[in-house]
């Protein structure tokens, strides 16, 4: 009953207001549902007992059954404390061997001394629950749990749940967890509702939930706590899913969009006219956004496309409907480069079309930029390019019906937000987000769940694979004479050193050293160096880009301005410095910026002497595969959706309590499926039959903010 569950965990049996306190400030548990929910991280295999002289130093955690031999007190430096008349302030630790018939051990007590000392009497015999080290030669255990022999464990396998040392101390140990649990659970089962219908039960063949809540806490067998384990998992992301495609379903049955019922000409003269046939992958997505400008309702798309993979010309494209439409349209890019590179290559494709482009940034001085307000206002711009200084309130159009938006993760929510509200007549304009972070399905399927998402996953013909290999520190002098030959090639390098916090000195004078040191390796007048990092005014960095872009340069010293979007076909090499401090998208991100002309391309990953192993994985991954989605997959099982790049301001929509969308994607698609079958059946899901999903959904974390303006 739903209560039982709501009440407060102080007045549960052998909680009190103290241990109450504790368990909301270390665990933020408040009912005794919260208590239900704390799963158990991992469980204890108590069925076996270990032999002393069998133990393994390092092991997991053990079981012995052994008899006290002795136990002695000692001090701060190893000095017996006399036994009789103890000052126990005196005591630093207790010592105490024990044996069974294969060997003896120490076991060692740093607290509760008085206690176990008075326990642990010679010639008793007990149960040691703990994880064995080595101290000296000698296999030992800290601090076990000490159990009498026929007062073990009382199922086979035992429950872990977090805890914190202030839990401990105030006397919430892990036994006395499972003591709490266990009459929470005696409490509120026999009058526990299932969350889910009856028929779904059947039909996915789950166990009921008060067996699954006993067995997930209480396993009887490893059979029995996969099925509370599958049936719990699949509970919480089919309630997610359902909750994000109701959502869906009720905006896209309300949300009015701006009618765009045709192609428009200059489309199809900008189509003739390209210099390229477009990828299948290309086209699918045009159609698919042609689908939705026609459709009368408001497009929220997200657009995902490997580094390279053409989403440019999709968005131009995109443009041009709502130009044959008689709307405006504006490109929105997070960097001044960035728009730029966009307003020279989109200036080109539509030289043939007549439709007139503008590029407003932060360094647009001010009387272009009074031209520009005026041509957005009469209408007689089409398009305009820019950083978020697009999204100001100054600028108005005359009829604004498209906003795309380039690498999303670069903006805020808010930023996105204001585009908002500049649509045509107070409508909403279409929304285009694209991306080039490659977000795993699964992950994307819930953070994205109510928007249209749109993948190309395939890249232009004719690009070669870029040769990824790593050197470390004595290499370096091949690296050099490697980037010599290249350059003698024709082509040009990208140097990039980590900038982690942009205000960190170090990393500043790495990458000054750095360039001091390249320059000197590569001197006038054969040799020509250009640098941009974040702490050079915009001309200084434009200057310096545009050199490189424009072949006047050989190599580009940078930190990673240069991470997003930027095209220098004839850059065939990156080198990337202390590699080991980049994600794994972002490594990925840097090396898209070559192997985009038709010359084989490499990139090289400079490591340090120390590399963690997460790093070095990182680092083999890389020069394994170049799948972006391969990548993101890795990257989200190495470090947990929450911290994957680019999702951490959209966040998840719920905290995830026990399934995990890198582990369990099959489980979330199959519940994504079977929700979506539901809501086919019962939009509003007002059918008697359910009424359980319904009162599920109109608990606080299903009412999740408004997604529908994520973008
Ligand atoms: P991204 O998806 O990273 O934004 P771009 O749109 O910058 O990729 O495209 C990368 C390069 O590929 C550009 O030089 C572009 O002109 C070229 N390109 C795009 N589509 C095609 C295609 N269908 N065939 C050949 N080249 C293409
Ligand atoms: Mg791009």
């Amino acid at each position: 009953m739903a209560e039982m569950m709501d009440m407060n965990v102080q007045y549960l049996s052998g909680v009190g207001p103290r241990r109450a306190a504790l368990l909301k400030s270390e665990l933020g548990i408040e009912t005794v549902g919260d208590l239900l929910h704390l799963y158990p991280f991992r469980y204890i295999d108590r069925s076996s007992v270990q032999k002393i002289a069998e133990i393994i130093p390092d092991q997991a955690y053990i079981q012995i059954r052994a008899t006290v031999r002795s136990a002695r007190l000692l001090g701060k430096k190893g000095e017996p404390v006399t036994t009789d008349n103890v000052k126990f302030n005196l005591v630093n630790r207790l010592s105490v061997i024990v044996s069974d018939e294969t060997g003896e051990m120490e076991v060692v007590f740093f607290k509760g001394i008085k206690w176990m000392y008075g326990r642990l009497i010679p010639g008793s015999e007990f149960i040691f629950f703990g994880k064995p080290t080595v101290f000296g030669n000698r296999i030992n255990m800290v601090h076990p749990e000490v159990d009498a022999p026929d007062n073990a464990g009382t199922g086979i396998l035992t429950g872990v749940y977090n805890s914190t040392e202030k839990l401990k101390t105030g006397g919430i140990t892990g036994k006395v967890m499972n003591k709490l649990i266990g009459a929470a659970l005696d409490m509120v089962l026999p009058t526990l509702k299932d969350t889910l219908p009856e028929y779904v039960i059947q039909e996915k063949g789950l166990v009921p939930l008060p067996y699954a809540l006993r067995q997930i806490h209480f396993p009887t067998d490893r059979y029995a706590l996969s099925k509370a384990t599958y049936r719990l998992k699949f509970e919480e992301l089919f309630l997610l899913q359902l909750s994000l495609l109701k959502q869906k379903f009720i905006r896209s049955r309300s949300s009015v969009g701006i009618p765009m019922p045709k192609v428009g000409e200059a489309f199809n003269i900008c189509y003739n006219a390209l210099p390229y046939e477009l990828t299948g992958a290309q086209k699918r997505v045009i159609k698919e956004i042609r689908e939705d400008l026609r459709s009368g309702r408001q497009m929220n798309r997200l657009l995902q496309g490997d580094v390279g993979s053409g989403k440019t010309m999709v968005a131009v494209l995109s443009a041009l409907i709502a130009v044959g439409n008689g709307y405006q349209a504006c490109i929105m890019a997070p960097t001044e480069v960035l728009s730029q590179q966009h307003f020279a290559n989109v200036s080109k494709y539509l030289a043939p079309t007549g439709v007139k482009v503008a590029l407003l940034t932060g360094s647009t001085g001010a009387a272009a930029r009074r031209e520009i307000h005026a041509g957005l206002e009469d209408g007689s711009i089409g398009i305009l390019i820019g950083t978020h200084a697009l999204i100001e309130d100054t600028v108005r159009f005359r009829r604004l019906g498209l906003a795309v938006i380039d690498e999303q993760h670069r903006f805020g929510v808010d930023q996105r937000a204001r585009l908002w509200s500049k649509g045509a007549d107070g409508t909403a304009p279409h929304i285009l987000v694209m991306t080039a972070t490659p977000i795993p399905r699964t992950l994307a399927m819930t953070l994205y769940g109510d928007l249209d998402v749109s993948v190309i996953d395939e890249m232009p013909p004719g690009r070669k694979p870029v040769v990824t290999r790593q050197f470390g520190e004595n290499k370096r002098y091949a690296l050099y004479r490697f980037m010599k030959d290249q350059i003698a090639l024709g082509r040009q390098v990208f140097v990039v050193y980590p900038l982690i916090f942009e205000s960190e000195k170090v990393d500043y004078q790495n990458l000054q050293k750095g360039y001091e040191d390249i320059v000197e390796q590569f001197p006038l007048p054969d040799y020509k160096v250009a640098i941009v990092h974040g702490q050079q005014s915009n001309e200084e960095k434009n200057f310096n880009m545009n050199a490189f872009a424009a072949g006047r340069a050989n190599i580009l010293v940078s930190t990673t301005v240069i991470e997003v979007g930027v095209d220098v076909p004839n850059a065939s090499v990156m080198v990337i410095e202390s590699a080991e401090r980049f994600g794994l998208s972002q490594l990925h991100q840097l090396r898209g910026r070559v192997g985009r002309g038709s010359e084989a391309s490499y990139c090289i990953l400079m490591k340090g002497v120390k590399v963690s192993k997460e790093s070095q994985k990182r680092l083999d991954l890389m020069c394994e595969t170049e799948d972006g989605f391969v990548l993101a997959e890795e990257d989200m099982k190495m470090r947990g959706p929450g911290d994957m790049e680019g999702t951490q301001q959209s966040g998840l929509p719920i905290t995830l309590n026990i399934a995990s969308l890198a582990h369990d994607g099959q489980i979330l698609s199959d519940a994504r499926l079977y929700a979506d079958h539901i809501l086919d059946r019962d939009p509003d899901l007002s059918a008697p039959v359910n009424a359980p999903l319904a009162a599920e959904l109109r608990k606080d974390k299903y009412l999740v903010r408004d997604y529908s303006k994520i973008s």
